[in-house]
């Protein structure tokens, strides 16, 4: 018996097992103590050879359990880590009431506060295996269900989770407070499954092509708004839109797209469906260089390509997650490379032969507002290194026989859970240090 954490095995008898539906999660951010209050209620089918089953939950208190209309102790089904439950039936609906920890270390549901203006910050990170901070759940990629959440909040802040924001509901009884329920999801894996909160600055837009209309919103803390550049990070965007609709041929599977600049943020960032959430060092307080806007811009593409290849089709277990990143990777530069071009420096193509570079796609190139402040030469040198970036992912694409092939050619290959049957080695580890290096 492992401490904390599932492992593969117990995974794949649980998903062997059982058939989850629907999650719906309630959850109260109203009090500033150190726990809110989280109501889940989870309905799933037992096959008849299930045994014992368990749902995963951390938490510091769970005040009610009832599995099927029958109460249970949560005294000797709750172990502080997970929900024992001896018999299921065939057909089950399990209501679990706790409190749950306010975390700050960018596990679970994050809460930070702003020196600047005391502004309060909530945005939950739950992969790997973190929703079990937030809410009761089966916490593995592979068993998929809807998700609808309801949250209760301060009436003023801004709420965001992987369904369109609704419009606030008063609460009765509490002036301060309002309601957001959300639509539920598609099924989804628990770990792309989010919750963003706060006092957050906004921007919004809409991403058009034919009938598809997506609406989109940036957004970062209230003390950062100045410097949020929302329509260059719109741009790229709607570039990666145009370039991966086409390239997976596949419908964008979500109803909206935001992307959230939180604050200590461990990872680069997140690609929560439909609720991406970034580090918040991509909102820029002074001039940075090229090569730190191309890695924003190459975070928004891998984020947005996740959309398909891990939140449509996903692994079945974390030992593939090498195969969900590096996708991701090969695609968003495939998309820099093609989609993301800066017309306005077409002249330097031009003058490849003068430069000795062969003509092709330059990787990727916000619009310029004043950063190309190099010689010259120095610019010359920039795009030889991105012609020789998009080299390589020519290279790549014809050795996998083109992304259009690797992707249409097995049809298959999108179809959810059939991720985890490609197998093909190990990843690197991950050096650490900077943007670059932080997982995606
Ligand atoms: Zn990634």
């Amino acid at each position: 018996m492992p401490g904390k954490n599932l492992t593969r095995d117990e995974a794949r008898q649980r998903a062997d097992s059982l058939d989850v539906r629907a999650y719906t999660v309630e959850l109260d951010l109203t009090g500033d103590g150190p726990t809110f209050r989280s109501t889940t209620v989870v309905g799933f089918a037992a096959h008849s050879s299930a045994g014992p089953v368990f749902l995963d939950l951390i938490a510091p208190e769970v005040i009610e359990l009832t599995l099927n209309g029958r109460n249970l102790d949560p005294a000797t089904h709750f172990d502080g880590v997970r929900i024992n439950l001896p018999e299921v039936a065939p057909d089950n609906t399990l209501r679990v009431v706790a409190n749950c920890a306010y975390m700050n270390t960018g596990e679970g549901l994050h809460r930070f506060i702003d020196p600047v203006d005391k502004g309060t910050y909530l945005y939950t990170q739950f992969e790997v295996a973190d929703a079990r901070r937030v809410f009761a759940c089966f916490d593995q990629p592979d068993l998929k269900a809807t998700f609808q959440l309801t949250v209760l909040a301060p009436h003023d802040w801004a709420v965001f989770s992987n369904a369109i924001t609704p419009e606030p509901r008063p609460v009765s009884g509490r002036v301060d407070a309002a309601a957001w329920a959300f639509e539920a999801t598609p099924p989804v894996s628990t770990y792309i499954t989010a919750l963003v909160a706060g006092a957050y600055h906004v921007q919004r837009d809409v991403y058009r092509r034919g009938e598809v209309e997506i609406p989109m919103a940036v957004a970062c803390r209230a003390s950062l708004a100045e410097h949020l550049d929302a329509a260059e990070i719109f741009d790229v965007t709607k570039r990666g839109f145009d370039f991966f609709l086409e390239l997976f041929a596949q419908p964008y599977p979500f109803t909206k797209y935001d992307q959230l600049f939180v604050p200590e943020y461990n990872a680069g960032a997140m690609e929560n469906a439909g609720c991406v959430t970034i580090l918040e060092d991509y909102v820029f307080r002074s001039k940075v260089t090229d090569a730190t806007y191309e890695r924003r811009a190459e975070t928004i593409l891998h984020e947005l390509a996740h959309m398909w290849f891990g939140d449509l089709v996903t692994m079945r277990w974390w030992d593939d997650l090498w195969l969900n990143e590096s996708f991701a990777t090969y695609v968003s530069v495939l998309a820099q490379a093609e989609s993301t071009v800066d017309e306005r420096l077409d002249h330097v193509r031009e003058r490849g032969e003068d430069l000795g570079l062969p003509s092709g796609p330059v990787a990727v190139h916000p619009p310029d507002r004043g950063r190309h402040q190099g010689s010259g030469r120095r610019r010359g040198e920039l795009r030889r290194d991105h012609l020789r970036q998009g080299r390589l992912g020519a290279q790549a694409a014809g050795g996998l026989g083109g992304p259009g092939q690797l992707l249409r050619g097995d049809p298959a290959l999108l179809h959810p859970t059939r991720m985890g049957e490609h197998h093909a080695g190990r990843p690197a580890r991950l050096p650490r240090g900077d943007l670059r290096s932080r997982p995606e």
